[in-house]
């Protein structure tokens, strides 16, 4: 066994790198700094054209670095000849976009061919690549041809060959480009479940968000820079809050969510949920205070048009927190931050049966607590407390409305209405749960 070092697997330090020569010579990678631990998976983002598969053939020891200090499992890459290379690449798993399998031999045959430079006999060869194949789900297509294979099937292939002989480091290109998005996912489910098990670090290189939670680290390169993905994201964040609030004033998504017809503001929901879905998810990740708060700033926003539309005069969302079991608000009218427990008082209720309650007159309701009503001097008379669940039918928010106008009582139209609107903010309001759940670690006294 190769003796352990302390030392990151990879560790770049001011890796520079150009294409061309005279006055075609081109800078693609600037000062790249970067290491990666022992086990850790990282994945690289980036538009089209940044520099990815660059700084990922250098990594792999395609190509000898010209600039900086590249390690990789010990070997420094720069300037490193051919036979340095081949002894790093020889140590590397590598998965490409498109699988790279040899279409003259099956399954079985591509994955032995990974292990040929191993220490092996023919039968211990044999028996790893059914192992490896069996591992990725494909223990009875072994002897199935690249050209009988779907697409995700293939890519399970690259994967097992590339992990049959348990490198420490995992280099992948795109590898669910050709994909669809189910297979896709699957096949990172399976690379992501495989390297774990193995302790084998991956650097993998993608620009489809959907599969970023399986990273440990994400970092972002752009016209050759890498930064960290929290910093790409906030600024991608802004640009595109700024372009959805359409205003100069800072600050004013209230104002322009306000004045919108209820039609068009149910629009203006679905396009936002459209726009940031991608976007929520990837902060999620990153877990920057920034977009939390700008998040924040929508929600309220539109917490209180909601109210507006249902013609209440006052609105509260509530956030329910199973696991220390209470509901708490953020996002609140007037009252501030409240804070009930799960199963007490109505919205308590409300989060505990996943059933709307509809009040005519709360003082004659014995679950309602008067306490706020007490200390504010507010006098609520009608309510309507309606879940917001998730699509498994979890109620992980609830939506307190008090108050309708001119006295009348809310009806069923009102809470299909909102059912209507709160269906189309969900992946706004679930993002901003969990995030929010996250951040309160330790809520304030009870309050109501
Ligand atoms: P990405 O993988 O992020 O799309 P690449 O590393 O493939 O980016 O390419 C980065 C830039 O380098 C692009 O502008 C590309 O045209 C250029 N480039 C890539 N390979 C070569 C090459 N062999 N010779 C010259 N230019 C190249
Ligand atoms: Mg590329």
């Amino acid at each position: 066994m190769a003796a352990t070092t302390q030392e990151p697997l990879i560790v770049a330090r001011g890796v520079s790198h150009f294409y061309g020569r005279g006055a075609l010579r081109k800078q693609i990678l600037h000062a790249i700094d970067l290491s990666i631990e022992p086990g850790e998976i990282v994945i690289m983002t980036g538009p089209s054209g940044s520099g990815k598969t660059t700084l990922l053939t250098l990594i792999g020891a395609l190509r000898s670095a010209q600039e900086g200090s590249l390690r990789v499992l010990g070997h420094e890459l720069r300037d490193a000849g051919e036979e340095r290379l081949i002894a790093v690449r020889r140590q590397i798993g590598y998965i490409f976009q498109s699988h790279n399998l040899m279409r003259s031999l099956n399954a079985q045959e591509n994955v032995e061919l990974g292990l040929e430079i191993q220490p092996l006999s023919p039968a211990e060869r044999r028996e790893r690549a059914r192992a490896a194949l069996e591992a990725v789900g494909l223990g009875d297509r072994r002897h199935h041809f690249p050209d009988e294979m779907s697409g995700g099937q293939k890519q399970r292939v690259a994967i097992a060959r590339a992990l049959a002989p348990r490198p420490r480091l995992i280099l992948a290109d795109e590898p669910t480009a050709s994909l669809d998005k189910q297979s896709g996912r699957d096949v990172v489910d399976l690379m992501n479940d495989l390297a774990r098990r193995q302790r084998c670090a991956v650097l993998l290189v993608t620009h489809d968000n959907r599969i970023l939670d399986i990273a440990d680290r994400i970092v972002h390169l752009e016209d050759g820079f890498l930064q960290s993905f929290a910093a790409a994201v906030s600024t991608e964040a802004q640009r595109m809050l700024d372009a959805l609030i359409h205003t100069t004033r800072e600050n004013d998504i209230a104002e322009r969510v306000q004045g919108l017809a209820d039609e068009a503001f149910a629009t203006f929901l679905a396009q936002v949920t459209q726009e940031f879905e991608q976007l929520l998810r990837v902060m999620e990740l990153s877990g920057s205070d920034a977009f939390e708060s700008m998040l924040e700033q929508v929600l309220e926003a539109f917490t209180l048009r909601i109210g507006r539309m249902l013609r209440a005069d006052r609105a509260t969302l509530f956030v329910v927190d199973r696991e220390h079991g209470f509901l708490w608000s953020k996002v609140a009218d007037k009252a501030g931050l409240i804070k009930l427990s799960l199963g007490q008082g109505i919205a308590g209720r409300v989060a505990q049966t996943g059933e709307p309650m509809n009040i005519a007159d709360a003082y004659l309701e014995p679950l309602f607590n008067r306490r706020i009503d007490d200390e504010t001097g507010y006098r609520t008379r009608t309510m309507l407390c309606m879940p917001v669940k998730n699509a498994t039918g979890e109620v992980f928010a609830v939506m307190q409305l008090l108050n309708k106008a001119d006295g009348a009582l809310f009806d069923d139209a009102d809470a299909t209405h909102f059912a209507h609107v709160a269906e189309r903010m969900g992946v706004i309001l679930q993002a901003w749960a969990r995030m929010a759940r996250r951040t309160v670690m330790d809520p304030p006294e009870e309050a109501a």
